[in-house]
């Protein structure tokens, strides 16, 4: 008898164990016999329907869930009673008290008596809502991420240290000529030729020696020897702990570089003669200045006026006179050496300036160019003949010029003597 006492409390004390265990596994856990009628929730059922247990025993679904999941559900429970398996399966379920949609992990197990007799269900369900909502949340990234990186105008790719593509965007397939699974774990020779594998890899490397975020200009020929001009950012990037990587996005800068060199070339030349204008002349002069001055090189200025060219415009009217202009630009500009400016400077008045010339040298240019115009009468329209004249005024840097405008003005200075002295002259001011 008191055996039977102590078997009985020692039952009730695990029973107690186990329901309080129950009570506690964070899921829901309960059984239901063959009518589907509850036998057994634990406390976390009991929070779900908001009914105590003893509310929820006895009663099946139909009390709790919805009429349109209810179906699915019930066909699960049938499944695990007819067929005698385990079934592991995810659940929708929208909680009747609430209206909340909540989807669950759930496993069910049939429950045999001792002869191996289905009498029931056992359930355990695990709410995965939080979970499948980051699933799909990462997936609509994923699929956003996607749709901008392969319509961004841009070359984007990520290669590891190997030089092993790990990810490259539609464009860069485009390029390539390959899908993208085909070129994302192939070398960058594998899948493009020597010549570019190598210029790519060059300035990849870069980025990973230095192992820092860097924006540069890359120049590569295309199929048709079209020269393009890229703009690349480049960045370091740790992909799965430890794998060093980077990622680049190139845009195909060309048209713009383009532009950019004709607008640099607009805004330095004169538009009447093509020369270069006043402009660049003294943004030249200014830097030639200084650096003559730190490495105490020689230098010269040649400023040049044409004689009398009032007369020129007054005779044969002004398009006439700007055909000299342009005549007397294209007959001085072949005898200008490589590192000298010829510039229009206004009107007509044009400078030359000579980096490392001595004075007798730069005499002796200027004095070249007052014979050059001197014996060469300029032609216009094939019929007019005209004896333009030019002088010349001549300067060299000093000790103590202190800026350019030192050295021009000198120059000018000398044009003026040369007008004085009856013009077609070459005077040198010291
Ligand atoms: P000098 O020998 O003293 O230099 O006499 P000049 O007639 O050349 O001198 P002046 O400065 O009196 O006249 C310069 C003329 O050049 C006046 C102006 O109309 C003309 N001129 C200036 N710029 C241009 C131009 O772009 N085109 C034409 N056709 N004429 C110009
Ligand atoms: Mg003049
Ligand atoms: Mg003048």
């Amino acid at each position: 008898m008191t055996n039977k006492i102590n078997n009985t409390e020692s039952l009730l004390q695990q029973i107690s164990v186990m329901s309080s265990v129950l009570d506690n596994i964070g899921s829901y856990v309960f059984s239901k016999d063959l009518a589907g009628k509850y036998t057994y929730v634990n406390a976390n059922v009991e929070a779900l329907f908001q009914r105590p247990a003893k509310y929820i025993i006895g009663k099946n679904d139909s009390h709790f869930f919805d009429l349109d999941i209810l179906d699915e559900l019930l066909e699960n429970d049938r499944k695990v009673i007819n067929e005698k398996v385990s079934l592991t399966s995810e659940e929708t379920n929208v909680i009747k008290s609430t209206g909340k949609i909540l989807t669950y992990k759930v496993i069910k197990n049939p429950i045999f008596n001792d002869i191996g007799e289905v009498i029931g269900l056992s359930g355990i369900s695990t709410d995965i809502t939080a979970q499948k909502a980051l699933e799909t949340d990462n997936q609509n990234q994923k699929h956003l991420l996607d749709v901008v990186l392969n319509n961004v105008d841009a070359y984007i790719y990520m290669k590891d240290a190997e030089r092993r593509y790990r990810y490259v965007n539609s464009r860069v397939a485009e390029l390539i000529g390959l899908p993208a699974k085909e070129i994302i774990g192939k070398f960058d020779h594998d899948v493009v030729p020597p010549k570019y594998a190598e210029h790519f890899w060059k300035s990849d490397k870069i980025v990973f020696e230095k192992n820092e975020k860097m924006v540069m200009n890359e120049t590569l020929e295309d199929a048709d020897k079209k020269v393009h001009h890229y703009l690349s950012t480049k960045v370091p990037f740790q992909l799965n702990g430890d794998l060093q990587t980077m990622v680049a996005f190139s845009t195909d800068v060309t048209e713009l570089y383009q532009l950019k060199e004709k607008f640099e070339q607009l805004a330095n030349t004169d538009e009447l003669t093509a020369i270069y204008n006043r402009r660049y002349f003294f943004e030249n002069a200014n830097r030639e200045f200084k650096r003559a001055k730190r490495h105490q090189q020689p230098m010269a200025v040649i400023s040049l006026d044409v004689d009398h060219f009032k007369a020129v415009n007054d005779q044969y009217g002004h398009p006439i006179g700007d055909q000299v202009l342009i005549k007397i630009a294209q007959l001085i500009a072949p005898t200008i050496r490589a590192e000298d400016i010829f510039a229009r400077i206004g009107g007509e008045e044009f400078s030359i300036l000579l980096p490392n010339i001595s004075q007798s040298k730069s005499l002796q240019a200027a004095e070249r160019l007052r014979e050059l115009l001197d014996t060469n009468p300029i032609l216009i329209n094939n019929n007019i003949k005209l004896p333009i004249k030019i002088s010349l005024g001549v300067s060299v840097i000093k000790a103590s010029d202190s800026c350019f405008q030192d050295l021009y003005s000198r120059s000018d200075s000398a044009l003026y003597k040369a007008k004085s002295h009856g013009r077609n002259h070459v005077y040198l001011m010291d």
